[in-house]
């Protein structure tokens, strides 16, 4: 039956050859499947109507009956906009548009009847709805299908050759009615039973022509189900091919390396977390197939023990290892850090930056290639393509969110057989999300906290209290703790910022005079930063005052305080990678947050979730919610956000089941070989042509 419904849409009554052209060009519609799939994005309900005196600061959209008074254009150039008065018996209101004026202009008649469909905001005491939806009441009364009539979008080409809204209902109505029981079926009945979905064709019937709520609501189910069920098929047989065709070392050995260090020089009992993700790693690289696993772990959770229990492994099977950090600071401290882990272990580790001077580089160069080496630590500069390691065998990469993920790939091809792969990220990206974008990588999760950790308090306060900030400061530096003080610096260039900064650490030196006071920003010579750094971590100093290069990874246990100044101007997940600074000891901790008074909705809403909340997970629900998905992952991967009705920032749950069932379906009928899976197979084959797999890193 697909056949049909991959009839060009220009077959259809009612689409001419110029309607059908505006259908392809300004709506994607080429088919009666895609026509079907069109779906619409709200419901008017036909019955429910309120007054203009209803409205109040918290009304959802509202639908109201009345006359447009009058019309006019205000301001000039980008700031011109059209203005119409609008009202009912009980009141008047705005209605304004910022676009298509013109057309809106001509089209809009003084003293008929309407009705007015938007979201009312409040602006200065009144009201006033902008690119509100408007038709002529008597249009309204006339198209009445039932209690709930679909709105499509539309663009204003296609609405001038009457594909309005309306018109685009007419379409999908008469397409409905051939339609009869016609449409395929894209779910196993094993399926569609077990979840309670209702079939496909009452699905699309109902999604554009609702028989009532309850049919819409289980319309708009099974279609989100099936919509990301499909996505996720798609992700988990790429993984069981992955899994299947891709040959890993198979690192069954656990001896010398791994047992004498967790025996004797492990410096803490791990969590139970750890433990878990630890087995969990063992298994997979102890198993035959490649490794490509994502460690997920709030800032301080202890990943890197975990990486460093994982790279002994690889060195009790023979084999070399490395663990690339996104800055020099942190390649570093990883560097000595895990020297003084092992430092009483027959390990080879060598640290590798861009600052590493050329003589050194030829004798790491070397040692590495005869496998005298066993453990590499760096920066970028590891993937230059000298580097070349004897036998590597573990890939970790911390903090992956600043790699892309062709970096990643060239760090692959140095090797004959692809080394196993652990990225590591701090970034707690939400579940759904790294559903969605990692679908086919495996996730850890070290989901608890090393003990006797305070949680961080968290204050917000204005820039006028200065006083009680500074307060703060020095209450913590006479119990002998340090502070971190954090400008923000988005980009390294922005003079603004760097007057700011270089500001603010004058007035720090002034107000804390007999205080030692380090300074680090993007501007200043690897060198250079990462003495003043040495610095702080040492003690030294008590004070260091930063740019956002600190941002990640860096461990002073002793640091308790972090004031963000401009916090408005930082997202989500930054502020909590800097509150993550501290925190760090068995101390008290703060993290202050100072903004201006005057703070967008948005901005207010950051500062409350970081004041109400320590969990990474709900800070990055909250980031996803505020900034959409494309931001979080990068912009280049939204492309694979396309979907038709399913909303992966609400919808978490309809994923999560989506996931599951295509979980149990592989693992029943990998190859969707039973006839009863055909629906399914013929469905999977259609979403997966010219599909690119952005999310895919191997
Ligand atoms: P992150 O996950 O942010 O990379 P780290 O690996 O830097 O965290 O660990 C943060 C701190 O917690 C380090 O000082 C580390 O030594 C310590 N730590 C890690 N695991 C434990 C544990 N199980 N018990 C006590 N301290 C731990
Ligand atoms: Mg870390």
């Amino acid at each position: 039956m697909s056949e049909y419904l991959r009839t060009p849409i220009e077959y259809l009554k009612g689409v001419g050859a110029n309607r059908a052209d505006l259908l392809k060009t300004e709506l994607g519609i080429h088919t009666f499947g895609d026509l079907l799939s069109y779906y619409p994005f709200r419901y008017v309900d036909k019955s429910n109507f309120q007054t203009v005196r209803e409205i109040n600061p918290d009304s959802a959209a509202v639908q109201i009956k009345g006359k447009i008074q009058s019309v006019r254009t205000v301001g000039q150039k980008r700031g011109t906009r059209l203005v119409a008065k609008f009202s009912d018996e009980t009141g008047v209101i705005d209605l304004v548009w910022f676009k298509s004026i013109k057309w809106i202009k001509s089209n809009l008649k003084l003293g008929a009847e309407y009705v007015v469909y938007g979201k009312p905001n409040l602006y200065g005491s009144s009201f006033n709805i902008v690119h509100p939806e408007v038709e002529l009441l008597e249009e309204f009364n006339k198209s009445v299908i039932g209690e709930l009539e679909p709105v499509y979008h539309t663009t204003e080409k296609a609405s001038n050759s009457w594909l309005t809204s309306k018109g685009i209902a007419k379409l999908t109505k008469s397409l409905i009615e051939k339609l009869g029981n016609a449409g395929a079926e894209t779910l196993s009945v094993e399926i569609i039973s077990n979840l309670r979905l209702i079939d496909k064709n009452t699905a699309v019937k109902n999604i554009h022509y609702p028989q009532n709520k309850e049919l819409l609501q289980k319309a708009t189910m099974r279609l989100k189900f099936e919509e990301l069920f499909f996505v996720q098929l798609g992700y988990l047989r790429m993984k069981i091919h992955h899994q299947r065709t891709i040959k890993g070392y198979n690192f069954e050995n656990i001896s010398q390396y791994f047992t004498s260090f967790y025996n004797q020089y492990l410096p803490f009992e791990l969590t139970n977390a750890q433990k878990r993700v630890v087995k969990e790693i063992r298994a997979d690289i102890g198993s035959g197939r490649h490794m490509n696993r994502l460690l997920q772990g709030d800032v301080g959770s202890g990943k890197t023990i975990v990486a460093l229990l994982i790279m002994l492994i690889a060195l009790d099977n023979d084999f070399q290892a490395c663990i690339m950090a996104p800055t020099e600071i942190l390649a570093n401290q990883h560097f000595e850090g895990l020297s003084d882990l092992l430092k009483d272990m027959d390990v080879e580790l060598a640290l590798l930056t861009g600052s590493t001077k050329t003589a050194a580089r030829r004798v790491l160069h070397e040692n590495l290639e005869s496998g005298k080496l066993n453990i590499l630590i760096g920066t970028h500069a590891l993937l230059e393509d000298k580097v070349k390691f004897n036998n590597l065998g573990l890939v970790v990469i911390d903090e992956q969110h600043r790699f892309g993920v062709a970096q990643r790939s060239k760090l692959w091809q140095k090797n004959k057989f692809p080394p196993h792969i652990l990225v590591m990220t701090a970034t707690p990206i939400p579940r759904t999300l790294a559903m969605t974008f990692y679908g086919d990588l495996d996730v850890s999760v070290i989901d608890e906290l090393p003990p006797g950790r305070k949680p961080i308090k968290t204050i917000h306060k204005y820039d006028s209290n200065r006083l009680a900030i500074w307060g703060t400061v020095h209450q913590e530096i006479e119990k002998g703790r340090q502070v971190y003080i954090v400008y923000p610096l988005i980009k390294e260039s922005e003079k603004m910022d760097y007057i700011d900064l270089m500001d603010g650490y004058e007035s720090v030196c002034r107000d804390f005079p007999n205080q030692q006071i380090s300074i680090v920003h993007g501007q200043m010579k690897a060198k250079d930063k990462d003495f003043e750094m040495q610095r702080f971590v040492r003690g030294e100093t008590q004070i260091m005052v930063a740019t956002t290069v600190i941002e990640v990874g860096v461990n002073v246990p002793n640091a308790s305080v972090m004031i963000v100044e401009s916090a408005e101007r930082f997202g989500l997940s930054q502020l909590h990678q800097l509150r993550g600074r501290v925190g760090r000891g068995a101390e008290q901790s703060y993290c202050i947050l100072a903004t201006s008074y005057k703070l967008s909705a948005d901005g207010k809403t950051r500062m409350e979730t970081m004041v109400k909340t320590n969990d990474g997970f709900e800070i990055a629900e909250v980031d996803l919610k505020l900034r959409g998905p494309g931001n979080l992952v990068g912009t280049q991967q939204s492309g694979m956000l396309d979907l038709k009705i399913a909303d992966i920032v609400r919808d978490g749950q309809i994923l999560q089941l989506a996931r599951n069932t295509a979980n149990v379906l592989l693992d029943e009928d990998p190859n969707l070989k039973s006839p009863q899976n055909l629906p399914i197979l013929n469905e999977f084959n259609k979403t997966q042509k010219g599909k690119i797999n952005w999310g895919r890193i191997s």
